[in-house]
């Protein structure tokens, strides 16, 4: 049996409820009361788990997180009410003033201005720093409390050797931390290859259906506790039990959507190379890094400047122009227009990014409605 069948099969489990209700029910409660004194005393004692209040624990959630866990291969697993509350709540439970972040370049824009405009006024130091310096600089992380990683990063796609770059944090005793929204647990679990701590923005690829945002945190019981302990009750930023609810109908096709938005992006990236106005194109693919195993439907291109890139993005069909991804519907999102934010340093300029990049996501329409479109678009789209 693949790895990908086991999650896949994993995904299909019953729940355990007296009914053998496929699906779980919507706790849709604040706070759950006790019938003792007694059994109240205890629980709030920590001489037993029953919830309490739906802050902290909801059983809807908790199914939620189990799955999460068990698709990351983690011990355990805390949801969140958005991919950016999961990074926030997980950064700010492991530093404090004078700890020190080594994160990668090209990260996601909300969580660069979290790093710069939150973590950096408090006084926690934070560098930024290519892949390829993470992956070749044994000393980079000396010093560093954590190492804040994507692979691949935002914006320009470039995975990232987690193997390496774990072996590295374990010798300095830093902490790994990465967002691995792009690969979903289908194609890349990072717990397996030394890495610490895993985020999503479970409002892309594990809800799917461009409905919810949420996030979730997956990891070893320790650290989940010191999180569910200290910044899931204080910040508030917790996962609703419907919200739970729709991520966990999301998982049950992960593996069949995935499999979609790579047969896709396969022929996209094969047919982009053959494009003579394409100069770039961003799009791992399995095995371009050890423990990848698979091509996500996001992927960025480099156009060169024979393409008006506000007249192609008007002359496709399919494509909307808007951000998210991750969803069943095709997206474009232009470098220039999406990460350019007024009135502040954006990651735009720290990083570098061509004017002439976008951003294509692609849904799960029909691969080949797809390629005519963005040709016919192509041949509208002439400076
Ligand atoms: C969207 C996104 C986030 C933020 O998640 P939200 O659910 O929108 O809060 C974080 N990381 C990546 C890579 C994302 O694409």
């Amino acid at each position: 049996m693949s790895e990908e069948q086991t999650l896949a099969t994993l995904m299909a489990t019953v729940f355990d409820d007296a009914n053998g209700s496929m699906t779980p029910p919507i706790v849709q409660t604040s706070l759950f009361s006790f019938d003792t004194y007694q059994d109240f005393e205890d629980r709030m004692a920590g001489r037993s788990d029953q919830p309490i209040y739906t802050r902290v624990q909801n059983p809807t959630v908790a199914a939620f997180e189990q799955l999460m866990a068990n698709a990351e291969q983690g011990e355990a697993a805390i949801g969140f009410a958005s991919g950016i509350a999961a990074i926030t709540s997980t950064l700010l439970a492991f530093v404090k003033p004078g700890s020190r972040i080594a994160c990668v370049e090209h990260v996601y824009p909300d969580t660069y201005r979290f790093m710069e405009r939150i973590l950096r006024p408090f006084g926690v130091e934070i560098s930024y720093h290519s892949v390829e310096a993470f992956e070749n600089d044994a000393g980079l992380l000396e010093g560093v409390d954590l190492a804040y990683l994507e692979s691949p990063n935002s914006v320009v796609f470039t995975p990232m050797n987690l193997v390496k770059v774990a072996g590295h944090a374990q010798r300095h005793q830093a902490v790994t931390m990465i967002d691995n929204s792009w690969a979903s647990p289908l194609f890349q679990r990072p717990l397996t290859l030394g890495i610490d701590i895993v985020v999503h923005s479970a409002s892309k690829y594990i809800s799917g259906h461009s409905d919810t945002v949420a996030g979730v945190v997956i990891s070893s019981l320790e650290h989940i506790s010191r999180i569910r302990d200290l910044t899931l009750p204080l910040l508030g930023a917790k996962l609703a039990p419907f919200e739970a609810f729709l991520l966990t109908r999301g998982l049950r096709t992960l593996n069949a959507r995935m499999m979609q938005h790579q047969a896709t992006a396969n022929l996209f990236v094969d047919r982009l190379a053959t494009i003579p106005q394409v100069r770039k194109i961003n799009s791992p693919g399995a095995n371009a890094v050890p423990g990848l195993t698979g091509r996500s439907g996001l992927m960025s291109i480099e156009f060169d400047d024979s393409v008006d890139i506000p007249k192609f993005s008007d002359a496709l069909a399919h494509f909307r122009l808007g951000v998210s991804w991750g969803g069943f519907e095709s997206l474009i999102l232009p470098a220039r227009v999406g990460l350019a934010q007024a009135g502040e340093q954006n990651s735009m300029q720290k990083f570098g990014v061509s004017p002439n990049l976008v951003r294509l996501n692609l849904g799960l329409e029909d691969a080949e409605d797809l390629w005519a479109d963005f040709m016919v678009a192509l041949s509208k789209g002439a400076a």
